[in-house]
């Protein structure tokens, strides 16, 4: 079952993942393969504020 489309977070087209944080779609390269989250939120994550990830 793949998933095609546009990435997220380069704009790449191509296979997608779902983001386990923030639930967005973005392609092999923006995925971090050992959290199974997108590279902002693998990166740019806030301390204390790991859960939830709703505005
Ligand atoms: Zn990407
Ligand atoms: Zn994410």
């Amino acid at each position: 079952m793949e998933l095609l489309g546009i990435c997220s977070s380069c704009g790449a087209a191509g296979k997608l993942f779902t983001c386990q944080l923030c639930g967005g779609l973005v392609c092999a390269r923006c995925l971090d393969p050992g959290s199974g989250v997108c590279r902002q939120c693998a990166g740019g994550r806030r301390a204390g504020d790991l859960l939830g990830g709703q505005d």
